[in-house]
């Protein structure tokens, strides 16, 4: 099975998000935890969310992804900040018990001159305070391009952040293709030694998601511009090769290219045509 979908707004609620990605084609969808730019959470609809588990379980909807917001930042500089992101990431992860099962996607964040290795510290320490047992939902850290001092650039930071982390079973690893391009990951021209390395370095086991983005930008030039499919600079080719390759052709992936509803019912259906047997 193929599961494609693409960022919904959350604004109409989860049901809503569920019918739309169905009418646009896709077969999963990811959405905003909360404003992307702001911090109050939307108050919880115990029966919103049930009517969205029976939507998904009627409509073969394996599994969704909801994206903290950018505001997060889990290795700030200002203590205040790592504080927010720690309170708004316990919040959001109680919210998604109403939909068990389910993938919670973050930024490491940017650590604003204090250095990687304090970032590592700081983002594992508050997964190490904000996980628990019993959570059904996996956690990812987002592959990132390196822009400004953002952490997650690379394959050894990730597996840093997972190893401090004690709960290592709630943890996985969402790849973004415009992120790992940008990052310095020739996802073009050496897919599979970009997948060996990842297998490596974190395990293959860890991946969860694919971020299917093309890029306005070069090939390790730490940018962070998505692009539609096969307008950017990893090409339509690249991004077949992508959607049918072995190792990843199982997981979800998630379209956060530029492009209102109708753009995305239309890759969807290229990606679907673009899918080999
Ligand atoms: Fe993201
Ligand atoms: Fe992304
Ligand atoms: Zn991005």
């Amino acid at each position: 099975m193929f599961t494609i979908g693409c960022h919904l707004s959350a604004s109409k609620g989860y049901l809503h998000m569920g019918k739309e990605a169905l009418s646009i084609g896709a077969s999963t969808f990811q959405y905003f935890s909360r404003n992307p730019r702001g911090g109050a959470a939307r108050p919880v609809d115990p029966e919103d969310c049930a009517a969205l588990r029976a939507w998904m379980a009627d409509h073969a909807m394996p599994v969704i992804l909801a994206h903290a917001p950018y505001t997060l930042n889990a290795c700030s500089a200002d203590p205040a900040l790592r504080e927010f992101a720690e309170n708004v990431m316990r919040e959001d992860l109680r919210t998604m018990e109403y939909l068990p099962g389910n993938l919670y996607n973050f930024h490491p964040g940017s650590h604003v001159g204090q250095g990687g290795e304090t970032a590592v510290e700081q983002i594992s320490g508050l997964l190490n305070r904000v996980l628990w047992p019993e959570q059904q939902t996996t956690v990812l850290l987002e592959a990132m391009s390196g822009k400004g001092s953002e952490v997650g650039r690379t394959f050894e930071e990730l597996r840093a952040i997972i190893d401090r982390v004690s709960l290592q079973e709630k943890m996985g690893v969402c790849l973004d293709t415009c992120h790992v391009y940008a990052a310095g990951y020739d996802v073009v021209n050496h897919l599979d030694e970009v997948l060996a390395a990842f297998d490596r370095i974190i395990g293959l086991s860890r991946l969860k998601a694919i971020h299917l983005n093309d890029s306005m930008t070069p090939f390790d030039s730490h940018k962070d511009r998505h692009e539609k499919i096969g307008a950017g600079t990893l090409g339509a080719d690249a991004i077949r090769r992508i959607i049918n390759h072995p190792l990843l052709r199982d997981l979800p992936f998630f379209l956060e290219t530029p492009n209102e509803l109708d753009g995305y019912a239309a890759e969807i259906a290229l990606l679907k045509s673009w899918r080999e047997d």
